[in-house]
């Protein structure tokens, strides 16, 4: 099958439905997002004074020692005592298991399929996607109809649950009203989980934490701050033991237009397909992390140069053949990574300069069409030809 041409500014082929908004399911999840105001309003404070006491109520609490069960246990009810609801159910992240767990269910929801990420249910993953509450009424997006038919509900108010100010799961509570949850109330049980952060901190072993900080959300990777230490480490390893090691950078090509034409929604979703392909056949040594956006770097240690550019082919390959599906059926679309290769000790001696040299040899891959790999030293030798020959 030919390769998508993938000139900025031409367009992938997409279904013309998934792109109108008035399609069911076309609507992003980010237009629930509640935006929350920094502090409650004289208004609220006013009219709503038995609410704020069940905050300052959990407030009093949160230097007590409890456990995790009942704390989210307490949360629940004293949610309910701020909006009544029909059912409720929260996901909190399990350390042990690394995963996202459904801790506490009040009446009747049936069991969700849980996405393929680990993440928990759809609702779940989007307040740790936004960190922020969401207001879901039926018939604006597919993903929540399904999340809301399971409950038997027409709305509900999902709020993400922090410890330490990173999301580390959700209460979603559910109604058959659909006006059920109005913005106060949202802005009244975002202040809650705000102060149940200190409660809910207790319960987390420090390493657990560390390890959960470095996993980025969306991908499941680790995180570019992981990275960094990683390659520190690496550093000091390779010094040590004189040995090499290889730093590949990788970045979707034209990964813009399709979150152009697709939406963010189904961008994250092929982001975290790609991830998946980077990530396979790795060795237990190797390090994965997102960088950020839609780029990744990739640590081989102990790996000739010949090793990384093999790795980088395999990779690009994977890629290349893979197809990625927008929503259900269809043929899937064609997507294309460019990876730059940067070689300890041969291209840098310091993390920066490592980092550079990858980036250029990715930037220079960029260059020369996308879908390829590239070393450092490849585009030194072109210059350095380049030069002679003018
Ligand atoms: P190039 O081939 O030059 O890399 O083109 P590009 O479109 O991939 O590069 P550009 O840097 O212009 O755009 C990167 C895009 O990646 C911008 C943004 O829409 C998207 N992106 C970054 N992070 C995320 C994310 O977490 N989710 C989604 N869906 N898109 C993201
Ligand atoms: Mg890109
Ligand atoms: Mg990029």
């Amino acid at each position: 099958m030919p390769a998508v041409s993938c000139r900025k500014g031409s367009h992938l082929s997409l279904n013309p439905l998934m792109a109108l908004p008035s399609q069911p399911g076309s609507l992003s999840a980010r237009s629930f997002v509640f935006e929350p105001a920094p502090e409650l309003d004289p208004a609220t404070l006013e009219h709503r004074w038995q609410h704020v006491n069940v905050i300052i109520r959990l407030a009093m609490l949160t230097g007590s020692q409890m456990q995790l069960e009942p704390s989210l246990k307490l949360l629940c009810e004293l949610a309910y005592e701020i909006v009544p609801y029909s059912a409720a159910r929260v996901y909190f992240w399990n350390e042990v298991e690394e995963a996202m767990e459904l801790r506490l269910k009040r009446g009747i929801i049936k069991a969700e399929q849980h996405s393929a990420t680990g993440r928990g249910s759809s609702l779940n993953f989007w307040a740790g996607q936004f960190a922020k509450p969401l207001i879901i009424r039926k018939g604006l997006d597919s993903v929540a109809d399904a999340e809301l038919s399971a409950a038997n509900a027409h709305a509900a108010l999902v709020i993400p649950l922090f410890v330490r100010g990173r999301v580390l799961g959700s209460m979603q509570l559910f109604s058959h009203n659909i006006d059920a949850f109005k913005p106060g109330d949202a802005q009244l049980l975002w202040t809650l989980a705000l102060v149940a952060d200190n409660l809910l901190t207790r319960e987390q072993t420090n390493e657990g934490l560390l390890r959960f900080a470095f996993t980025d959300y969306l991908t499941g990777l680790r995180t570019r701050g992981y990275f960094e230490q990683q390659l520190e480490l690496e550093f000091k390893r390779s010094e040590r033991k004189e040995t090499g090691f290889a730093l590949l950078m990788v970045d979707i090509d034209y990964f813009k237009q399709l979150n152009d034409r697709y939406g963010h929604h189904v961008g994250d979703k092929v982001l975290r397909e790609v991830t998946a392909l980077l990530a396979a056949d790795m060795r237990e040594v190797d390090t994965v992390a997102r960088y950020g956006g839609e780029e990744f770097v990739i640590v081989l240690p102990e790996t000739s140069d010949i090793e990384a550019i093999y790795v980088g082919q395999r990779l690009r390959k994977a890629v290349h053949q893979a197809r990625f599906h927008a929503e259900g059926g269809g043929a899937g679309e064609q997507l294309t990574i460019s990876i730059g290769i940067a070689m300890y000790p041969r291209d840098a001696q310091s993390r920066r300069g490592l980092i550079e040299a990858a980036d250029a040899a990715l930037y220079a891959a960029k260059k020369r069409g996308r879908n390829q790999v590239l070393t450092y030293s490849q585009i030194m030798q072109d210059e350095q030809r380049h030069k002679e020959v003018s």
